[in-house]
């Protein structure tokens, strides 16, 4: 018999090495196998921001830090997927987007930032972004960056045309409306 550590609780057991070399998570009890089977834990999604819970600590997917498969696909591409340390920093810059340090991608800002919906965009259409390009937040929500949540516009003028549209600016005045909605 060998010491072992219960991956639910701690404990330390004796067990057999055979067992050991089996499986690959082991408990002390089959009340621990079964909460860590169970377990649930709330995430919030690298991608959309969106919150959900993971369930089964068993199952691959319980270490996703993504809230859907599109949001995984997403992650993987751009280095943001689980991992024990993501490879990519990511920080709220002051105009409220998500930006991840990535100071080699060509749209990186002076501090080697670049916005989280920019390479979300272009993992979603396949290409990199043009400067002159906006990415534009279907729902108004600056840190969702879910794929669908996401459209294109070839420039500013046509992201504007596209909120005055909407009615955006119907009352304050395009630079007010746009304010409100949280883009510039
Ligand atoms: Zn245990
Ligand atoms: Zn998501
Ligand atoms: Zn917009």
């Amino acid at each position: 018999m060998i010491d072992c550590k219960c991956d639910y609780c701690g404990t330390i057991f004796q067990t057999y090495p055979s067992k050991v070399r089996k499986a690959k998570n082991h408990f002390c009890s089959h009340s621990c196998h079964d909460k860590f089977r169970q377990a649930t834990a709330k995430r919030q999604c690298v991608i959309c921001g969106k919150e959900w819970t993971a369930v089964g600590a068993s199952k691959p997917a319980y270490r996703r830090k993504t809230c859907s498969e599109e949001c995984q696909k997403v992650a993987q591409a751009v280095g943001l997927e689980c991992g024990r340390a993501p490879k990519h920093g990511t920080r709220k810059s002051s105009q409220g987007y998500i930006e991840v340090l990535m100071p080699d991608h060509l749209l990186a800002n002076a501090n080697g930032y670049v916005k989280r919906s920019i390479l979300v965009m272009e993992t979603k259409i396949g290409r990199p972004l043009q400067p002159e390009e906006i990415v534009h937040h279907k729902d108004g929500d600056k840190e969702n960056d879910h794929p669908d949540n996401l459209e294109l516009f070839a420039s500013n003028s046509e992201h504007v045309k596209h909120h005055y549209r909407q009615g955006d600016y119907k009352l304050r005045g395009v630079k007010n409306g746009l304010k409100q909605r949280g883009e510039k």
